[in-house]
């Protein structure tokens, strides 16, 4: 091999954005994946692009939450039964990662990651024509009381600790705001540094695109292991042959474990999953995308219509998908807007899963594999691998590289656990 060659394993948002920076640095590089690229979670989230996520899932006192959630069947809060003795390591990791000191470190490199997302993303999309599909248009989150505004006290302080500029308005502010929203929200806050995509996987899909089109390409198959000689990687298995390589970026979202694991290494990586509903030709939207805070669901205008995303359920990589849980958003949506119809005809709906791969302590691994310095991983971004997925690319493309990584990885190290 005289060129220097890398495989990314995974075509969602994270590995392409890997991808792209790596093609960009002069590398050649092959996309690996056994769906097309942009299927994964990055295909139905909620397409925010949100560099002021700072706030992990696991905060303090959130066990006193989980058996309200768990009991409200719009709640955002599911675990299947049949899971939970797989589940109960992580959820006790995830518990302790909700220690306030463990929390501020979590909300600082998350701000490190997250912070430089749009600047990072128009980069990484220039000539790839994707335009049409990014906004700035800020987002809101909103709530129906002062209590519950006050429950949150402590986020909205880690997010103003990490310097975002918080926009405090009141009932009347929000209806000025958005007159779609309904009056019962009392408080709302605008955050007017973040973005969206109007189609998460048109997006990916068009960047992977971009990609093919300045000389990289794009592989459908399984990776099913790595072939090492004296630490190094000489090739990355798939189902359908040997692939040689100098370097490797493991990008597989909630799958990734399996290959860790072939590496030696592992991780407590778990799938929070989310559901979607889209409503096409909807009646009403919200002007930004909008978080109602309590319920934990986001509103997004979209392309094709209105999506209503959100919801954790714990319950693995290989249940069936629970749709109760994704027609409790489309009562949550009507809620938020009023002018939703209370009915809403069959084939209007879309219905989605995925799988948001996600750590106890809400950061990803970004880093090398132990026993081979070739290979570095880059997955598990939970709730914000949309937003994380242009600056985590840009800082595996460091790693491969040998460059000096721009914000420090200590936390994202696989070791930590
Ligand atoms: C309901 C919901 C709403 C969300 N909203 C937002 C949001 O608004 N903003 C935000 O930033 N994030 C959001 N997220 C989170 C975000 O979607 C994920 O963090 C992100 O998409 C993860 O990207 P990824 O590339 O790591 O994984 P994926 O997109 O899942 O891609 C992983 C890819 O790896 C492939 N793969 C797996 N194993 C192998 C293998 N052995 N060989 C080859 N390929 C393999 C899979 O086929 C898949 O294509 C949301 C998630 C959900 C579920």
């Amino acid at each position: 091999m005289r060129t220097k060659m890398t495989v990314v394993i995974g075509a969602g948002m994270v590995g392409i954005a890997s991808a792209l920076w790596l093609q960009r640095a002069g590398r050649k590089v092959i996309v690996i994946d056994s769906h097309p690229p942009g299927t994964g979670a990055s295909h139905g989230n909620a397409g925010c692009f949100n560099g002021s996520s700072v706030v992990p899932m696991s905060m303090p006192g959130i066990w006193t939450s989980v058996p309200r959630w768990m009991l409200d069947p719009l709640g955002p809060l599911s675990i299947r039964l049949a899971y939970m003795p797989t589940l109960f390591p992580w959820l006790w990791r995830f518990l302790r990662a909700g220690r306030r000191e463990e929390v501020k470190k979590q909300a600082a490199a998350l701000r490190a990651l997250l912070g430089p997302t749009l600047p990072y993303l128009k980069q990484l999309a220039a000539g790839a024509d994707v335009d049409d599909l990014i906004r700035e248009q800020g987002h809101l989150y909103v709530y129906r009381s002062e209590k519950a505004l006050a429950g949150d006290r402590f986020g909205w302080q880690l997010r103003g600790d990490a310097g975002v500029q918080l926009d405090w308005l009141d009932r009347r502010q929000l209806q000025d705001f958005d007159p779609a929203l309904s009056p019962s929200y009392t408080h709302g806050v605008l955050i007017r540094e973040n973005g969206h995509t109007t189609d998460p996987g048109d997006l990916v899909l068009r960047l992977a695109e971009h990609f093919v089109r300045q000389g990289g390409a794009i592989h459908r198959a399984k990776a099913t292991g790595f072939r090492l000689d004296g630490g190094h990687l000489q090739s990355v298995e798939t189902e359908d042959g040997v692939v040689p390589a100098n370097s490797a970026v493991i990008a597989a979202g909630a799958h990734s474990n399996a290959l860790l694991k072939m590496l030696g290494d592992w991780v407590p990586l778990e799938t929070e999953r989310g559901y979607h509903v889209m409503i096409n030709d909807p009646e009403s939207q919200p002007r930004v995308p909008t978080c109602d805070a309590s319920g934990k669901f986001v509103t997004t205008p979209m392309k094709h219509g209105l999506r209503l995303a959100g919801t954790v359920e714990l319950a693995g990589l290989e249940l069936a998908p629970d749709w109760k849980r994704a027609r409790a958003l489309i009562k949550l949506g009507q809620k938020m807007l009023p002018g939703l119809p209370a009915c809403i005809a069959e084939e209007r709906l879309v219905l989605w899963m995925g799988h948001r791969p996600s750590l106890p302590d809400s950061l990803p691994v970004i880093d090398r594999a132990s026993r081979c310095p070739d290979i570095v991983y880059a997955f598990g971004h939970g709730h914000v691998g949309m937003t994380g997925a242009p600056m985590t690319g840009h800082l595996v493309a460091d790693l491969i590289l040998g460059r000096p990584p721009k914000i420090d990885l200590a936390p994202f190290r696989h070791t930590r656990f």
